[in-house]
């Protein structure tokens, strides 16, 4: 059926809003991280304190910051309920990742490996329908919460991608077909970002609803321009990480794109290590792009480029493509 008007709607944990809604947006964040098997590999990696992280976010919330999209994607350390408790009390609107990480998340010999593209298709469609599992499928018991994926998460590592990946790649793919969710990846440093545009054109997904996460840190221009005309989006979370006396190269890539690019490129923090947190005693602290960044943008002069960052191009790229 269709609508008088449809305003592209965006699928948060604690409902559907219309993608104006959305505000001030970061693009790849990790809010909760809880007792998982990345978090037994790496103690570094654990953030399920609700107590500090309200406070890291509420803080983010009295600047203008309105909402973030998470990227822990299924059975590596999301929970929902937590992810909800910090939504109704940070006030942040959090969009929630369905989707399979980095085969090193995992134990050797999971289910990832053993569903078929159909299985995974349908558990990814299900989060993103029906409601995330508040055991987050630890177990053969799965009990639905209220709360829906709103896009789907998908990574690759330096190597060339497996047919274990290929998988993965078709079952992402299909559901995002079958949903409009749009999809977001995890590249290592950029690599491996131009296979995945490749991939996702091949598989038919709409590019205009796929993020590359992590690519600032791959230093070839002539590659970043290469993936921003396929029409992909891209996601720059290392402004913080390159050192004193080092090129931040992520501003080498913003002074020569944004101009080029304005409505591709998008930016979080993806500070899924504590001690990048103030509220856990760290830094810079997760205010850092609303304060530092945002004052060397302007000193760049590409402060007037600010707003597309933050919150056209998040508010177009995850709305939820239901064309039809
Ligand atoms: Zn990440």
């Amino acid at each position: 059926m269709k609508s008088t008007h449809s305003s592209p709607m965006i699928r948060t944990i604690l409902g559907d809003i219309q993608s104006e809604e959305l505000g001030f947006c970061y693009s790849h964040e990790h809010i909760v991280i809880e007792e998982s098997y990345p978090t037994v590999q790496n103690r570094d990696f654990l953030l399920n304190d609700v107590e500090k992280i309200v406070q890291e976010l509420s803080h983010l919330y009295s600047l203008g910051v309105r909402s973030m999209a998470d990227t822990m994607p299924a059975n590596a350390g999301r929970n929902i309920q937590k992810l909800a408790e910090v939504s109704r009390k940070s006030g942040i609107q959090i969009i929630v990742p369905t989707g399979i990480h980095m085969e090193i998340y995992y134990p050797p010999n999971h289910w990832r490996y053993h569903y078929s593209e159909d299985q995974l298709t349908q558990l990814f469609v299900d989060d993103i329908e029906q409601g995330i599992d508040i055991h987050d499928y630890g177990g053969p018991i799965v009990e639905r919460s209220i709360h829906k994926a709103g896009l789907i998460k998908l990574a690759t590592g330096d190597e060339p991608i497996t047919s274990h990946q290929e998988k993965i790649f078709r079952s992402v793919v299909n559901a995002h077909l079958a949903t409009g969710a749009p999809i977001l990846t995890h590249t290592n440093y950029g690599r491996r970002a131009k296979e995945q545009v490749e991939m996702f054109d091949k598989l038919g997904a709409d590019l205009s609803h796929v993020v590359l996460s992590h690519v600032d840190r791959y230093k070839d221009i002539a590659y970043h321009r290469d993936i921003l005309q396929s029409g992909v989006y891209v996601e720059y979370d290392s402004a913080f990480r390159w050192k004193t006396g080092e090129e931040n190269y992520t501003y080498t890539l913003l002074k020569q794109l944004l101009s080029e690019f304005p409505g591709q490129i998008t930016m979080g923090m993806d500070a899924a290590k504590s001690q990048y947190w103030k509220s856990y005693g760290g830094n810079p602290g997760l205010d850092f792009l609303v304060t530092t960044f945002k004052k060397d943008l302007e000193e760049m002069g590409l402060g007037e480029f600010f707003k597309n960052i933050f919150i056209e191009n998040p508010a177009k790229l995850f709305s939820m493509n239901t064309a039809e």
